[in-house]
């Protein structure tokens, strides 16, 4: 058997619109970023705060490797779980305000660790249409029946729940979602739970270091989490966006940490991630909580996005956070604004189907602290321009 089909699939998915393209980056994450020798906008990092490249972190990582070296060299069980990794824990607890923490090497990790750890053949999870696609591929692997609700639909959450038999009940949501950027209904998803007994998974990767003043995320943007919940909450957040460096936790009862150290397969057989990142992470943590003004410059310049974008055609999704989706609709028109604005000197990526559902391709503007409002308008008018064209 060779390869040829694919090679006819990859023509299939170039003439729909669909094939994807990676661009090589030569420089570090920030507003402007050197792409094929040039310097060009760019409006599609996760580096919310603009902390990838801080200079008080790679001085963190650097310190970290002096001292621990580049490699873990053995899984946290066996023997790669560092003084950094564990201090770090105990700091993401502390940050959170829930009793305990476990880091994971990515959060697409976390969330198939937790959710096979905790679910099985007898089980049920109840996930949100629009949740990422590691919450998904988690589902199917824990063999748990999964049922999908329309998105933040309460209505059909609620029907579905009651309807359960299930042994375990596991309600499952982005905290804020990464295509669409709203805030996911959590105290409603919550009083859910508990009148139904089960537990909510909040996947907080685009809220974390983002929301609530000292960026505590979802859990400062409902403060009522903290001092309701962690009997039912599991509370995971990712570290390679915010945060700015690499990694994942979950977050919550001391019981539900330690059984997932247990029974967490991605956590148990895996390499622990290099402890200089945890050093790095310790640093970020400070820069988070100190350096409000970064999460300040991100509400002033999605203000500046949303008020001055006046546009026939295109709209941008209600969104309060950095995730500034503009809906374009067909997969072929999204990736011609795209490409115009890279000859532009902007860089904002096209999302198609299948990530997003058919029909609502869309450039996922994310705006982030290292931005100026001088670049959010620079967009503005190439955006304005190109819809006269
Ligand atoms: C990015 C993301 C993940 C995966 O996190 P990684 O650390 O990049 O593996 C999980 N969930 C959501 C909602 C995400 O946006």
């Amino acid at each position: 058997m060779t390869f040829s089909f694919l090679s006819l699939e990859l023509k299939q998915r170039e003439a729909d619109g669909l094939l994807r393209q990676r661009r090589v980056l030569q420089s570090p994450q920030s507003a402007l970023v050197r792409v094929d020798g040039e310097d060009i906008l760019s409006f599609c990092s996760n580096d919310y705060l603009g902390l990838a490249n801080h200079p008080a972190l790679v001085q963190a990582a650097c310190e970290g490797a002096q001292r621990f070296g580049v490699g873990s060299g053995a899984s946290h069980l066996v023997t790669g779980h560092s003084a950094a990794h564990h201090e770090l824990e105990q700091r993401l607890a502390e940050f959170t305000g829930l009793p305990a923490a476990l880091l994971f090497s990515t959060g697409y990790m976390a969330n198939l660790g937790v959710i096979t750890a905790l679910l099985g053949r007898n089980d049920a999870l109840f996930a949100d249409k629009l949740n990422h696609a590691s919450l998904n591929d988690a589902a199917l692997l824990s063999r748990a029946m999964m049922m999908r609700y329309p998105h933040a639909n309460l209505a059909v959450l609620e029907r579905q729940l009651a309807a359960s038999t299930a042994r375990r009940k596991l309600v499952v949501s982005d905290a804020v979602f990464s295509m669409d950027g709203d805030i996911a209904p959590v105290p409603e998803l919550l009083a859910l739970c508990e009148k139904y007994d089960a537990w909510l998974l909040l996947d907080d990767a685009h809220g974390f270091g983002v929301l609530g003043k000292t960026g505590r995320g979802v859990l400062e943007h409902y403060p009522l989490l903290i001092t309701h919940s962690p009997s039912r909450l599991i509370y995971m957040a990712t570290l390679g966006k915010a945060a700015g460096v690499f990694g994942a936790f979950v977050a919550g009862a001391p019981e539900l940490i330690a059984w997932l150290v247990q029974a967490a397969r991605s956590y148990i057989y895996t390499t622990a991630t290099p402890p200089m990142l945890a050093a790095a992470l310790l640093e970020s943590l400070r820069v988070i909580a100190a350096e409000t003004w970064r999460r300040e410059r991100l509400v002033e310049l999605v203000d500046v996005l949303r008020h001055g974008l006046k546009l026939q055609h295109w709209q941008l999704m209600p969104s309060d956070t950095p995730i500034q989706p503009l809906l374009i609709g067909s997969s072929q028109e999204a990736v011609r604004v795209s490409e115009s604005l890279c000859q532009r000197g902007i860089l904002v990526p096209a999302i198609r189907p299948p990530t997003v559902p058919e029909g609502t391709a869309r450039l996922r503007i994310t705006l982030s602290a290292a931005h100026s409002v001088a670049d959010v308008q620079q967009l503005v008018n190439a955006l304005h321009e190109l819809e006269i064209e």
